[in-house]
């Protein structure tokens, strides 16, 4: 089954999913959306009133402004994957529960696996406690670190959400500046696959006989 079969599949359990009690005031389940082969998750908390009537994540003020700071790193929205810890929306914007995080953690951890990011980007405290259970959000935002998932190495970017940015100025500033270092670990993880790629290796030797043949 392809990775897009797999995703689908997913979004079709979570449509179904009674597993907490946020489905019985949800309009829309909001599974989260983007590209199968993304570099680069985002995870934010759960759906708001716009994202629960139309059935996407990130589709309000706070959608426009992560749309904008994607653009502002070379990125696209349909280049990378958007979810949430939650994927009904809480009642009147409510902080979501630990029990509903907890009933919701098996869809996320599947699109994870599936989607094997080598960035992660957690959006607001919710979705950094998922990697950093005792993180706080403004001493981890920006500060990049490892969490072994399924096996893998991924790179975890804490950052500020969004709707904070859009309530502060020095939080926006902020929330800015560390979207830039997502470009910096991009490269980063490129030149390592560079490196370690047999074929880069060989297409390296292939030139340096030519050069010899100057
Ligand atoms: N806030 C979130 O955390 N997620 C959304 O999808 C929209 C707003």
């Amino acid at each position: 089954m392809s990775k897009q079969q797999q995703l689908a599949e997913i979004s079709q359990e979570v449509t179904s999913c009674q597993k907490c009690p946020l489905y019985k005031n949800a309009t829309n389940p909001v599974p989260g959306e983007g590209n199968p082969d993304a570099q680069v998750m985002f995870i934010g908390e759960g759906p708001g009133f716009n994202e629960d009537q139309q059935g996407r994540p990130f589709v309000g003020q706070a959608g426009k402004l992560l749309d904008q700071l994607i653009e502002s790193i070379g990125l696209k929205r349909e280049l990378v994957f958007i979810a949430n810890v939650v994927k009904h929306r809480p009642p009147e914007n409510r902080e979501p529960q630990p029990s509903e995080i907890e009933a919701c953690k098996e869809y996320l951890d599947e699109q994870i696996k599936i989607i094997q990011p080598k960035i992660i980007v957690t959006l607001g405290r919710f979705s950094l406690e998922k990697f950093v259970p005792e993180g706080r959000i403004s001493q981890a935002h920006g500060l990049a670190r490892f969490a072994e998932f399924n096996g893998r190495k991924i790179i975890i970017i804490p950052m500020y959400h969004p709707a904070a940015a859009l309530r502060g100025e020095q939080v926006m500033k902020t929330l800015k500046e560390d979207f830039q270092k997502i470009t910096k670990f991009l490269v980063e993880e490129k030149e390592a696959e560079s490196i370690n790629s047999p074929v880069e290796v060989e297409e390296e030797k292939k030139e340096d006989s030519q050069l010899s043949f100057l």
